[in-house]
């Protein structure tokens, strides 16, 4: 069968992409379980169950001026933020999600034909958004234990030519942190290295920012959808060497992040202290959920996360049929069947409520 003309109009490169697995919308989910959403255990996406700090929504009544647009400099998020992590703003960028100045960085750098370095298994958008930007994405798989294979990435990147590298620390699914030796040696390639520390709230090594302002080859990204909990407003920022600053600010749209977000990232920043209890709080979580999935058998935990999330390798049964049976008992998980992931699920740090209610469906699985 031809065709149709107006499709062959479309750019080369984007026609031949794969659609993006849609999520199905929790509302739906609920509608479709016939479990009120109120009633679901919502393991799946790694936000944070306790919400934003009740500032946000006060910040976001209050404020007057919602009919007049953003700011394209964000002049005071982007003070705010830097008070916040101790660089100067000149060198901090927010996005609409950190997902967003992964696309950016991807149509800065990348034309048809180029190569980044991708650490799978990883966060899908580093792959996605080199696909979109035409490039041809180097997957240099991670060892057993989910560290990045350093040596081999380096073979690729001289090999290759990479442009960029995309490495998340702590990584997403398995929670592991890229140790200094590793950052040290990737820094010495010839790319530049993107380093994604959309967890680094939850990981109890410093983050890696202050060293983007002696490195012209590193960019940090952070977000507000994890630790502060506004995963729906979309705001995330990246800090970046003052050279390509200069190329973004060119590049960017003008009114990529919008005053509900700005307005709720400042909020979320003033109560910075309330944040950090709540991570406190997941963190503790995170170890007593860990102790209750290595004591079961159907369960093999990946050990030491540094993020709100742990990863499972299921025994004995098939995991996306377990994920299935924890969603009609209202409990949601991710499901993977990657490479590497083989038969794994990976389970969000809810509250101590949430543990529990999960931890008693997989032993109602693995019983009788
Ligand atoms: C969740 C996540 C992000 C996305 O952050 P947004 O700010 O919500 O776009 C980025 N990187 C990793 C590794 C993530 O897991």
């Amino acid at each position: 069968m031809n065709p149709p003309p107006l499709r062959a109009l479309l750019n080369p490169h984007l026609a031949d992409l794969e659609e993006y697995a849609p999520i199905e919308p929790f509302e739906v989910l609920s509608a479709r379980l016939g479990i009120p959403a109120e009633r679901i255990v919502k393991l799946d996406a790694n936000e944070n169950p306790y919400g934003p700090v009740p500032a946000v929504a006060e910040a976001l009544a209050r404020h007057p001026h919602f009919h007049i647009y953003p700011d394209p400099r964000q002049s005071m998020l982007r003070d705010a933020l830097g008070a916040f992590i101790g660089v100067p703003a000149a060198h901090i960028l927010p996005g609409q999600g950190a997902d967003e100045l992964i696309d950016s960085l991807c149509r800065l750098f990348l034309a048809p034909g180029d190569a980044v370095i991708n650490a799978p298994p990883t966060f899908g958008m580093y792959g996605f958004d080199a696909r979109l930007a035409g490039a041809e994405v180097l997957d240099v798989p991670r060892r057993d234990d989910f560290t990045p294979d350093i040596e081999a990435i380096a073979a690729a990147a001289e090999t290759r030519r990479a442009k960029l590298l995309f490495l998340a620390s702590p990584n997403n699914p398995s929670g592991g942190w890229l140790d200094d030796d590793a950052l040290d040696r990737l820094l010495a390639l010839p790319l530049v290295a993107v380093l994604d520390e959309a967890y680094v709230e939850f990981a109890d090594y410093p983050s890696r920012v202050p060293r983007v302002l002696d490195h012209d080859n590193l960019v940090v990204l952070r977000t507000f959808s994890k630790a502060a909990g506004i995963a729906g407003l979309r705001l995330g920022y990246g800090i970046f060497p003052e050279w390509l600053m200069r190329e973004l600010w060119k590049f960017k749209q003008p009114y990529n992040v919008n005053v509900a977000a700005s307005v709720a990232g400042i909020a979320s920043l003033r109560h910075a202290d309330r944040i950090a209890a709540v991570v406190a709080t997941l963190k503790a979580e995170r170890s007593r959920l860990y102790e209750m999935l290595a004591s079961l058998p159907g369960i093999e935990a990946v050990p030491g996360s540094q993020a709100n999330f742990i990863l499972c390798r299921v025994v004995r049964r098939d995991a996306r049929d377990l994920k299935l049976s924890l969603e009609r008992r209202g409990i949601l998980v991710r499901h993977y069947d990657k490479p590497g992931l083989d038969n794994c699920i990976r389970i969000s740090v809810g509250r101590p409520e949430h543990t529990d209610a999960l931890i008693g469906a997989l032993r109602a699985e693995d019983g009788p």
